[in-house]
């Protein structure tokens, strides 16, 4: 069972340095203090928190190859556990069914069956795969599930550091194709036209799962909470007496240095997509984990894209194809997206330049005064 941080209200400034990374673009969770309160804590234990006050608590597993963490409120405890336990199994349960590194998952038993008749699929994976496609045909396929046997190319890529030979590329991307994959709703079913494809939900399933943990905490009566997978955020109803969870972008320029925006989230989705962690520098030249999949090509433009959404499919798939499209049509796409926001951080010619989009700019801002004397943990 993972153990729990309880934080006395009077510290909890900051306690969350989440998650997000490019180039310098950080994005911090900050947690806002509550109303003021009363005494400060003593140096040698924390403070017992009033009878029917709700406490602040912090759980970490990691699943699907990153760290998610949890940040609720409770007044009880057992609740609290039981709720983080439950949002857990959620996210692990998803995991068992969307992972491309497990080849029991239910994704790759689907991908064993490619070529065949119509697989009948568990209501999850039909779920996100309808999710996955709608955002392909939206972004004209900037976004694709079935972009599989390219990434892996680049993921052997990343560990010989040769690029992948043209005649392997071609035969890759002979596989990728949105409209290969074909969805029956009624019978419950996913077929896949040719043999040899395989589905890759890595830019969707960490945003769908964080959504589901904080739906599954919704069901155990805690709604005061934020679920963190890795860059997939979804937050809640906000901390008692805040407006909403404090997520400051930091500038570029200064990795970690103290964030110069502040959005205040509650019932919103964020997701971030770059290169900064996953990429591979070739020939001096830098591929990015994230392809394109009309070219086949690791993306070689330094770009980041941040994206706030009402969930977490939506946002994570969004901030994968913003980074595909760019800028230009990037943005198109996000202002076509109902409820879309998102922050374009770009480098060029060794400057870096943010572009908003319209709604970006009508997002809640916080101002934490608070930061300052804030404990930052960091989370990766
Ligand atoms: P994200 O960090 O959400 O942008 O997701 C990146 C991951 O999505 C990669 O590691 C791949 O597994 C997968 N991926 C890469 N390129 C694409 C793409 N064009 N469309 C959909 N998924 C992709
Ligand atoms: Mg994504």
């Amino acid at each position: 069972m993972p153990s729990p941080l309880r934080v006395p209200r009077p510290l909890m400034f900051v306690l969350f340095w989440a998650v997000l990374m490019f180039n310098g673009l950080f994005v911090w969770i900050v947690l806002q203090p509550g109303p003021a309160t009363s005494a400060a804590p003593t140096n040698h234990e924390p403070s017992r928190p009033l009878e029917g006050e709700a406490s602040r608590f912090e759980f970490r597993q990691t699943h699907m190859g990153s760290e998610f963490t949890l940040i609720l409120y409770s007044a009880d405890e057992a609740k609290a556990r039981r709720g983080s336990d439950a949002a857990f199994a959620r996210i692990a349960q998803l995991d068992a069914a969307f992972s491309d590194y497990q080849p029991e998952s239910e994704l790759m038993r689907l991908c064993d069956q490619a070529g065949g008749p119509p697989v009948k699929v568990s209501s999850d994976l039909l779920s996100i795969l309808n999710r996955s496609k709608s955002m392909a045909q939206r972004s004209g396929g900037a976004f694709d599930p079935t972009v599989g046997p390219v990434v892996r190319l680049w993921r052997r890529a990343r560990r010989t550091r040769e690029l992948p030979g043209a005649d392997l590329l071609a035969k890759a991307r002979d596989f990728v194709g949105i409209d290969k994959m074909t969805l029956d709703d009624q019978a419950g079913t996913v077929q896949l036209a040719r043999k040899g494809m395989k589905l890759d939900l890595g830019g969707i399933a960490k945003g769908f799962a964080s959504d589901e943990a904080l739906a599954t905490l919704r069901r155990q009566g805690i709604r005061q909470a934020l679920v963190a997978g890795a860059g997939d955020i979804a937050a809640g109803d906000p901390p008692p007496g805040a407006k909403g969870w404090t997520v400051g972008i930091a500038p570029l320029e200064a990795p970690g240095a103290r964030p110069s925006r502040f959005l205040a989230l509650s019932h919103a989705c964020v997701s971030t997509s770059g290169d900064a962690e996953r990429f591979v520098v070739i020939d001096g030249v830098r591929y990015s984990h994230i392809v394109d999949p009309g070219t086949g090509l690791g993306l070689t433009r330094r770009a980041s894209v941040t994206v706030v959404t009402n969930d977490g499919a939506t946002s994570d798939s969004l901030a994968t194809a913003a980074t595909v499209l760019g800028p230009e049509q990037g943005l198109k796409l996000v202002e076509s997206v109902p409820n879309a926001a998102a922050l374009f951080v770009i480098k060029e010619g060794g400057k870096t330049k943010a572009i908003e989009s319209s709604r970006w700019k009508t997002l809640p801002t916080a101002s934490p005064k608070s930061e300052k004397a804030a404990a930052v943990v960091p989370t990766d």
